[in-house]
């Protein structure tokens, strides 16, 4: 493993190098609020070092066969196993989630992101149309060189997996840059990737904030190819970075998503999933449903059990194994959380449950960023709260009286990542899922991930598809080669 854990340095051509400007930000534990690493402050300079890299690997990895592109992921997935304890206490202290759930899901959601596209591109198939009797058309799927890759801090590893594994898998060499907030996951990538076999150069990683290195990222002239996942004010920045040199762009972006429970769905089944989507990593998953539509005449029931089970939450060090709710990822993010229950109260709504830090967990955690599961009730739908993503555990709950009203209040809002329906209706089932304005509908269930379908969010929630066959068109050019007869 890198010598120095306690100073994270950039992964650039196959070694560990200082940023160019030797500057470094603290790396705060959320769960303690101190500083436990530091994270390079990196810039232009850093990622022209890494494009440097990234261009001379390509030669070699873009012609690399399949078979041995496969093999060197697969082995990246068996050092991602036999190290996944370590990895998951790293991105449990990093961003403040239970230990269980980083092991649960997180580090082997990564692994699982290395071997789908490790064995998929092993089983991709080249089309040819015959025209007439007049030529052969095939197409090519080349890679396309050099992938910017950008992601957040709620889900480390297993968002920037999920980008890279693609990525190199086609073929390309990749310049990633994790959240500032949360790096050392990826940078115990790099050493995993490093024992792997994965030649020097193909995957960089350039440590740093998004104005500095994000932003030189996207604007430099020689990686044509973006996949970035964050906030949506953030990723307009990124289209409008990337507009003028026609990049291929994949945009993943934020989510203010739709729970909706009706009075004929399995209600223990309903609140069990619902209490999961509310407030599974504090409520920091793009696709929690923050908005739960409840149908009149089970909803007062529903709030009641509702928030009788989400009081039962254990909020603790993440680190303790009895923790169900760990910290919230930063200083920031607390108060935006403080701010949007504020807001709600000022709006009209009654606190039903939570609404506020709880007591010092424990004397290690006494600084740090803990807030209470939280739930809202009598907000009007067009409310602030109920429009704009909180990405915290504070969700809100409004009754409805009939499909097409729930449908209207599900698309009234400019995210559309994701929903759920509550149903054992199996024609409404349908007949809703149809009409709702997102991505994904879950029906009776809730980040069920088949890693073959396309994901991604409509209107404000983004633009382009990740997963399966998606990401393998994304990250490669096709060329159609024309033959007369
Ligand atoms: P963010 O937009 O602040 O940051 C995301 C990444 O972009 C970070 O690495 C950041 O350093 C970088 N960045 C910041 N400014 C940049 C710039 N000008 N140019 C290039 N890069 C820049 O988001 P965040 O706070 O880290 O993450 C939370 C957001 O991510 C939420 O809105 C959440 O919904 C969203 N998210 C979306 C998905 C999805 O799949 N749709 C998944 C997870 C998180």
């Amino acid at each position: 493993m890198p010598a120095e854990l306690d100073k994270i340095r950039n992964f650039i051509d196959g070694q560990f190098v200082e940023p160019v400007g030797g500057r470094y930000l603290d790396n705060i534990e959320p769960a303690t609020g101190k500083a436990y690493s530091h994270v390079p402050d990196s810039d232009g300079r850093d990622v022209e070092l890494a494009v440097a890299a990234a261009e001379k690997a390509f030669a070699g990895w873009s012609h690399t066969p399949t078979a041995d592109r496969s093999r060197i992921l697969l082995r990246i997935v068996d050092l991602i196993e036999r190290d996944l304890e370590k990895l998951a206490r790293a991105e449990s202290v990093d961003t403040g989630k239970p230990l269980s759930l980083a092991r649960g899901l997180d580090i082997p959601r990564a692994g699982s992101n290395f071997r789908f596209f490790a064995t998929a591109i092993l089983h991709t198939e080249s089309e040819a149309h015959i025209t007439d009797g007049v030529a052969f058309n095939y197409t090519l799927r080349q890679p396309r060189g050099i992938a910017g890759l950008i992601s957040p801090w709620n889900l480390p590893l297993y968002l920037l997996s999920w980008k890279i594994a693609p990525a190199i898998a086609c073929g390309n060499t990749a310049i990633a840059k994790p959240s500032e907030l949360t790096p050392m996951t990826a940078y115990l990538l790099c050493e995993i990737c490093r024992e792997a076999g994965l030649p020097k150069g193909v995957l960089n990683v350039v440590h740093g904030t998004g104005p500095n290195v994000g932003a030189a990222i996207t604007a430099h002239s020689k990686i044509g190819t973006i996949s970035f996942t964050g906030g949506t004010v953030t990723g307009r920045k990124v289209a409008e970075s990337c507009a003028p040199m026609f990049k291929k762009v994949s945009l993943e972006l934020g989510g203010k998503n739709p729970n909706i429970v009706f009075a004929d769905a399995d209600q223990d089944a309903a609140i069990a999933g619902s209490l999961r989507s509310s407030f599974a990593n504090q409520g920091q998953v793009c696709l929690c449903g923050s908005r739960v539509f409840v149908e009149r005449s089970v909803y007062k029931d529903f709030v009641d059990h509702f928030v009788e089970k989400a009081s039962q939450l254990r909020l603790g060090d993440p680190l303790e194994a009895t923790t169900d709710q760990g910290a919230i990822v930063s200083k920031t993010q607390l108060d935006k959380v403080k701010f949007y229950v504020d807001l709600a109260q000022q709006e009209g709504g009654t606190i039903a449950l939570g609404g506020s830090s709880p007591e010092a967990i424990n004397e290690r955690c006494q600084s740090g960023y803990f807030f209470s599961p939280t739930v809202i009730t009598g907000l009007p739908v067009s409310c602030r709260v109920n429009r704009e993503e909180i990405f915290g555990p504070v969700i809100t709950i409004t009754p409805f009286d009939n499909e097409d009203e729930v449908i209207g209040y599900a698309n009234d809002n400019e995210y559309g990542l994701a929903s759920s329906v509550w149903t054992q209706n199996l024609n409404r089932a349908h007949r809703v899922a149809e009409r709702i304005h997102t991505g994904t509908v879950w029906v009776n269930c809730w980040l069920v991930r088949d890693l073959r379908v396309p994901f991604g969010g409509m209107k404000q929630s983004g633009v382009g598809r990740e997963g399966g066959d998606e990401a393998l068109r994304f990250f490669t050019e096709p060329k159609n080669v024309c033959i007369a007869k």
